[in-house]
């Protein structure tokens, strides 16, 4: 996607290092010669590895997209998504020979360790997630560069031994100054990290390096918070220097939204209101809170889902096709999609939300949203939530987008359904046609990622019966490798600095601006509807489709 990274065919493996080491305006500065001379060198041979990468379909004829040197710090190394998905991603990625040789990882928390123990807990997690094999060679490589750094958060003392630890790492492994600090920590301590990469001088890059600081979602709680947030944020690094992580955009399947709208020809001219009938975005999860009342409740399932991945699925649904795939370009149609959002005029009757009751799941018995540990009795916070929106614009004016997601549902399912509208006449008997219904397109994120198309088809035999089928297209099917995780794509365009798969705060602002609304008026309400865990929901969302004549596909 980063054009000024783009290798000619003819280039040989350093004229290529060289090419992929300049710096993202593509001008490689006299005073950094020394710095590229080393990194060209380490970039050539990560090229060389990653060409060399068994796990590399020989079909592939391009040049892989490799990190130059530099060092990624993850403060929060002991939580839930350090440990199950930012680890192990990290190893997939020097297992594909994505990683510079230098490559440092510097973990921070607040533990009493030595670097063993941090490469041990590295190394754990590696065995027990990472989607590639255990590779001794690349575990050695990847363990040579691990260093760990003990503190709190609020702790002075702490951040300036991790300045002298990075400037230390520069002259031993030659990463140059070039640093990703990655915030997996709760977002209240978002503010807190930032000022200490402020005060030690670690967020200003000197010439010729990169700093970048890379935050998760959520991205506030509401618009107010979101832009106190990014005052924050933005008095330190700027724009370009943020990575927002919505997971979702590094989704294969999701990025296979746009292949499959701009690089055929089929779909597009059908992606209408002539066409379509409505849309809708499903993310439904089989499993309960967990252990994360703490940060889930007052949060709830529309804020946690809906404005984040949900909208960003809706606006790479429905935006125009952007002049290019730049960062800017990208961002700019998604935008206008999500201004061009309208909420229903009676949020009563066109959204809905619920919290799961004791229930039934996998063929045990579960506690309701109210009975679990740390909830309290008179929480109003939901675990499901529906909403209708409309975009005004000349493409989709009158189609609406249903977007639900929610806890405890009966399966764990995202998908995108783009639904037609009924064929204008059928030449049939209506018994014929009985149980045809319309035509769709069903995009499925995870899991059994790939495309279904639902048509209608004659039923072997005498008579004109016409049913619906599907007809299939599975990733695993098609492609040899399987699809790296999302975090893979994303911590590797981080450490290359490209930032297309990244929402731009005016998006995240965007996103809150619809949201708020309908989250003001559910403050009102109480406590929302109950549904039986392992069902599909309260009963006041199927009426909100019935209203419209319609109904939620069955999952
Ligand atoms: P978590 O399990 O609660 O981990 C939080 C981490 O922050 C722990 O390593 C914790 O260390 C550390 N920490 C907390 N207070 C600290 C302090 N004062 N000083 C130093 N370290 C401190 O959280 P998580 O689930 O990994 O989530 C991390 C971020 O990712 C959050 O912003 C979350 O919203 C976001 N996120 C998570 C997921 C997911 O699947 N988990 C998905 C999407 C987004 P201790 O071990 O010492 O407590």
């Amino acid at each position: 996607m980063n054009k000024d990274r783009h290798v000619p065919e003819q280039a040989g493996p350093v004229e290529e290092a060289a090419l992929l080491a300049r710096s993202p305006e593509g001008v490689t500065r006299p005073e950094e010669s020394m710095a590229v001379a080393a990194s060209v060198a380490g970039t050539a041979t990560t090229m060389q590895a990653a060409l060399a990468n068994p796990l590399r379909d020989p079909r592939d004829k391009r040049l892989p997209r490799v990190a130059g040197p530099c060092v990624l710090v993850l403060f929060g190394v002991t939580g839930d998504l350090a440990q199950r998905k930012l680890l192990p991603a990290i190893y997939d990625l020097g297992n594909r020979g994505l990683l510079p040789p230098g490559f440092s990882l510097v973990g921070f928390a607040r533990r009493d360790w030595a670097n063993q123990d941090f490469a041990q807990l590295t190394h754990d997690a590696i065995k027990e997630h990472a989607r590639t094999p255990f590779r001794e060679e690349v575990w050695k490589q990847l363990a040579e560069g691990i260093h760990f750094v003990p503190g709190e958060f609020s702790d002075d003392d702490a951040f300036d031994k991790l300045a002298d630890a990075l400037a230390d790492i520069d002259r031993r492994r030659g990463t140059g100054g070039n640093y990703a600090f990655y915030l997996s920590v709760p977002p209240k301590f978002f503010p807190v990290v930032v000022k200490q990469l402020q005060r030690t001088g670690l967020a200003d890059a000197p010439e010729g390096s990169w700093r970048r600081v890379v935050i998760e979602k959520p991205f506030g709680h509401d618009l107010a918070s979101a832009m106190e947030l990014n005052t924050i944020t933005s008095a330190v690094f700027p724009e370009e220097s943020v990575f927002r992580i919505d997971h979702y955009l590094g989704k294969e399947t999701v990025q296979n939204i746009m292949a499959l709208r701009f690089a055929n020809n089929l779909f597009e001219p059908i992606w209408n209101r002539g066409y379509v009938d409505h849309v809708q975005i499903t993310m439904a999860e089989d499993i309960g809170i967990g252990g994360r009342a703490g940060y889930y409740d007052g949060i709830g399932a529309a804020r946690d889902v809906i404005q984040n991945h949900l909208l960003q699925l809706l606006a790479l649904v429905a935006m125009e096709d952007p002049t290019s795939f730049d960062a800017d370009a990208l961002r700019r149609e998604k935008e206008k999609v999500l201004k061009a959002v309208r909420l229903p005029q009676d949020l009563g009757s066109s959204t809905a939300r619920g919290k799961y009751a004791a229930g039934w799941q996998g063929g045990e018995p579960v506690v309701g949203y109210l009975e679990e540990e740390g909830i309290p009795a008179d929480s109003i916070t939901e675990t499901y939530a529906a909403i209708k929106l409309e975009i005004a614009n000349r493409r989709w004016a009158g189609v609406p987008f249903y977007l639900r997601t929610g806890k405890r549902l009966g399966r764990r399912v995202t998908e995108v359904a783009v639904v037609f509208q009924r064929a204008p006449h059928l030449p049939f008997s209506k018994d014929d046609t009985e149980i045809l219904g319309q035509n769709a397109l069903v995009i499925r994120v995870q899991p059994d990622e790939g495309i279904t198309v639902r048509f209608g088809s004659k039923v072997p035999g005498t008579a004109m019966e016409v049913r619906d089928v599907s007809m299939d297209f599975a990733y695993g099917e098609s492609f040899m490798e399987s699809s790296p995780e999302a975090y893979e794509r994303l911590l590797l365009d981080v450490l290359i600095g490209d930032p297309p798969l990244f929402p731009h705060q005016r998006e995240v602002e965007l996103s809150w601006l619809i949201l708020d609304p309908i989250e003001d008026h559910w403050a009102t309400q109480g406590q929302p509807e109950d549904y039986p865990a392992g069902s599909w929901g309260p009963p006041s969302s199927d009426a909100m489709m019935a209203r419209d004549g319609r109904v939620w596909r069955r999952l």
